[in-house]
């Protein structure tokens, strides 16, 4: 199964001549996930190789204004093209209704069916085979974060194993796939250790939206595929990320070192900065920390529209 994300938005708290304000497109399948929906985020998906397509699902962080002003937009958008089916559910923290109450002398009436559901840090949306689970995170107001993870698949069968110990094609090597022992002509028991390869690990991806470095997040992203996290500002900046509640780049890959994550993205960069000076920050660590192995986290600063891909397992 393709998964892979579409960054349609890296600036923090205004759009600047490169970059948009929050937005994130995460592609599973031929599922269409946007979390936020910062000004202009309509234009940044048609000016792409990708379109607008009609969504059915956006998920937003917080109701800051960088994170929802394209909304609106997108929902007359929606309207005017003649959408009049396709329902639409629009997911965030505490506060969303309200949102949507403020909104609607603006929207109008919308000719097909708009359901705004407000998540709990905690509240998992059950899809099959992957979750999506808001968690807590720091950032002074009502915000959430988002894990979407895939659940652990059996291990390859191994069917030269399987011919070996004497299993007979059909049911019986299903019920070994579904983790059930099987008893062969000879009488011998056959456990699926035997004939299966290590579990393979769902993916993890994990976006924080706004936040202050928190353990909350290296809770919810421990050991995951992708962490992307804010990082508004340089160290330099540190106090005023402090009083802000939002994260410096070297924060951020803290955070990340400290989860595990195997690939760190950073995001929501300050206007003053173009990104690139974002992957010369160091880890805040402290000295005893910094005498330990180096992490394998890598920072990745991510510019509007590039892409990260990994191929399907
Ligand atoms: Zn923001
Ligand atoms: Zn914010």
């Amino acid at each position: 199964m393709d998964l892979d994300l579409v960054f349609l938005g890296t600036a923090a708290s205004m759009p600047t001549a490169q970059r948009g304000p929050a937005a994130l497109l995460v592609r599973r399948g031929s599922e269409r996930l946007l979390f936020d929906c910062g000004e202009g985020t309509q234009r940044q998906l048609q000016r792409s190789a990708i379109g607008l397509p009609d969504l059915q699902e956006i998920f937003l962080t917080h109701f800051h204004a960088d994170h929802f002003l394209g909304l609106p937009g997108m929902l007359k958008t929606f309207a005017l093209r003649g959408r009049d089916e396709t329902p639409l559910t629009v997911y965030g923290p505490r506060g969303l209704r309200e949102l949507f109450k403020r909104l609607h002398p603006f929207l109008g009436r919308l000719p097909y069916p708009l359901t705004a559901v407000e998540l709990e840090a905690g509240e998992r949306l059950e899809r099959g085979d992957y979750t999506i689970e808001g968690f807590a995170v720091e950032h002074g107001t009502e915000a959430l974060g988002y894990v979407i993870a895939e659940p652990d698949r059996p291990g390859r069968f191994d069917v030269a194993a399987a011919d070996a110990l004497g299993v007979p094609d059909g049911p019986a090597r299903g019920q070994l796939q579904a983790g059930e022992e099987v008893t062969v002509g000879s009488g011998r028991t056959v456990t699926p250790a035997e004939v299966l390869g290590e579990p393979r690990p769902g993916r993890k991806l994990v976006l924080t939206g706004d936040t202050a470095p928190s353990p909350l997040v290296v809770q919810a992203a421990h050991g995951a595929d992708l962490l992307v996290h804010e990082a508004s500002f340089l160290a330099d900046e540190a106090q005023r990320a402090r009083e802000t509640m939002h994260s410096t780049a070297a924060e951020a890959a803290e955070v990340a070192r400290l989860a595990r994550v195997r690939l760190l993205a950073l995001t929501h960069v300050s206007p003053r900065y173009f990104g690139p000076e974002l992957g010369d920050q160091r880890p805040v660590t402290s000295p005893r920390r910094r005498r330990c192995r180096r992490s394998s986290a890598t920072p990745v600063s991510s510019r509007r529209s590039s892409r990260l891909r990994r191929t399907t397992r």
